[in-house]
């Protein structure tokens, strides 16, 4: 299919109005195309030549609608750092319909309803850091939007200095937030409250649509997929930086990249959001922020769900859900098979060590992966290798207990360890070139976002240990 011939549906435009503003368009000036993400475009059944197509730059920047087609923008709300704000909404992104099950939304495409006070427009820097993001966490194997490509322009916009705009189009599953719910629950709109969790299940929930007790499977399976999403996050060592309940998807997905960062040395307390001062949402928060944001859905909900079966449900989060998934992905990081019970305290001890370790989080478990008893390689990754040689000792104990054989465990390890992920000094050096013009560096970090598993020794130099200079540093949410 090429552009021209894409036909969308715009089902949330069947809820009433007031969950959504129509929007017009605000096109950017002289458009161009940074980048067209062909494993994003088959989604949608749109041809790989599409690339080339100018319509592409089109459709972006919103001078071309496909056909059935009505841009709008949705209305939220959401508890901001803890404090409830009862007028967000898409600020500054336009929802064209549905093609395939995908959401297509442009990201920077001018002023909405929502925008508040500010401009409804997008850096190119936060742009691509989302657009290579998306993409390198669904090929890690979890939960995400995704992105189609991504525009240039001539449009300035004033963040810090003066830069230049740029849309990017992104793809969900559903781009329905805890803070919907939370609009509707605050405005004690109970009806639009049902109507909205009605529109959820269909969407992301088809098979518990003709289940008598569907509400409170659908707020269940939200828990289930939340405790997941965090915990592989934890286990990849991604850091969100801004888990407002308006950022996080009733459906589960990783949404809304804004100061997010991929640990470099493993930093139990690390902050990626440096606006964020008391570390609401450092890394070793996100499992509790996560809890307290579905606390706050349950309270949205209660007007249509049984409160008290909610809690018990909220109650499995901490006591097994989220612990049970965290354990499971870091037993699989560090290739165990069976399952003893004094897993848990092995994994618990690795955090420790490596916190003290100063060791690269990602360089670590991929170098664990070819670990055969020899541990001068791991020695020489960490600052401090006494700590990491006691845990390895404990590690040596636990492998006796596994069938696997030394080579078996190493090809699993290679599959869940990535060799490749996007830190973000490598998304920088991509931002800096691709703001004079070359985007030759983004298309090289959208090819490793896909092949985060695979020896590529052309790009070994970006499998190494972050530069010193460049490790952990915050971000700010300016976007
Ligand atoms: P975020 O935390 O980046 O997901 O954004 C929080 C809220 O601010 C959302 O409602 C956004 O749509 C809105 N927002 C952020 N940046 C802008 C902008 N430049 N113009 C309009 N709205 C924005
Ligand atoms: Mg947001």
């Amino acid at each position: 299919m090429n552009i021209d011939n894409m036909i969308l549906q715009t089902p949330y435009l069947t809820l009433d109005e007031e969950f959504y503003n129509l929007t017009k368009s605000d096109p950017l000036e002289e458009p161009y195309l940074i980048s067209f993400n062909p494993n994003a475009a088959k989604l949608i059944n749109l041809d790989e030549e599409s690339a080339t197509d100018p319509l592409l730059v089109s459709l972006l920047n919103g001078t071309f609608i496909p056909k059935g087609a009505s841009p709008f923008a949705m209305c939220y709300a959401g508890h901001q750092f803890g404090h409830y704000n009862p007028w967000l909404g898409d600020g500054r992104a336009n929802n064209l319909g549905t093609l395939n099950g995908w959401n297509l939304q442009t990201k920077g495409s001018g002023e909405t309803l929502y925008s508040r006070s500010a401009d409804g427009r997008a850096a190119i820097r936060s742009s691509i850091r989302e657009y290579l993001m998306s993409e390198s966490m669904f090929h890690l194997g979890i939960a995400t939007t995704r992105a189609l490509g991504i525009i240039g322009s001539k449009t300035k916009i004033i963040r810090n200095t003066v830069e230049n705009a740029a849309v990017v189009m992104r793809m969900s599953t559903s781009w329905v937030r805890f803070g919907t719910f939370e609009y509707f629950y605050y405005r004690r709109e109970y009806d639009k409250l049902h109507s909205l969790a009605e529109y959820v299940i269909e969407e992301s929930y088809p098979h518990l649509q003709s289940d008598e007790d569907r509400l409170l499977k659908m707020f269940c399976e939200v828990v289930d997929r939340t405790a997941t999403l965090i915990a592989q996050w934890q286990g990849i060592g991604f850091n969100h930086g801004v888990m407002n309940t308006d950022n996080m998807s009733i459906a589960g997905l990783t949404i809304d990249y804004g100061p997010f960062a991929m640990m470099d040395d493993f930093n139990f307390g690390y902050i990626c959001n440096c606006s964020d001062t008391v570390g609401r949402y450092s890394y070793a928060e996100q499992p509790n922020v996560a809890y307290w944001n579905l606390t706050m859905l349950a309270k949205a909900l209660s007007p249509i769900i049984s409160k008290d079966k909610m809690d018990k449900k909220l109650e499995e989060y901490g006591t097994s859900l989220y612990p049970n998934a965290y354990i499971d992905v870091m037993c699989k990081k560090i290739g165990l098979t069976q399952k003893l019970d004094s897993d848990a305290q092995l994994v618990e001890d690795l955090i420790v060590a490596l916190h003290d370790a100063f060791v690269d989080y990602t360089l670590f478990f991929r170098t664990l992966s070819h670990y055969d008893g020899n541990r001068e390689d791991l020695y020489d990754i960490a600052m401090n290798p006494i700590v990491i040689d006691k845990w390895l000792a404990l590690y040596d104990k636990r492998l006796v207990f596994e069938e696997f054989t030394h080579e078996q465990r190493s090809s699993q390890m290679l599959q869940e360890n990535p060799k490749y992920v996007l830190k973000n000094h490598m998304i920088q050096e991509a931002i800096v070139l691709a703001e004079d013009g070359d985007f030759s560096r983004v298309e090289q970090l959208l090819y490793l976002a896909a092949h985060p598993y695979d020896e590529l020794p052309e790009f070994e130099h970006f499998a190494g240990d972050t530069p010193e200079e460049y490790k952990n540093i915050g971000l700010s949410c300016s976007s």
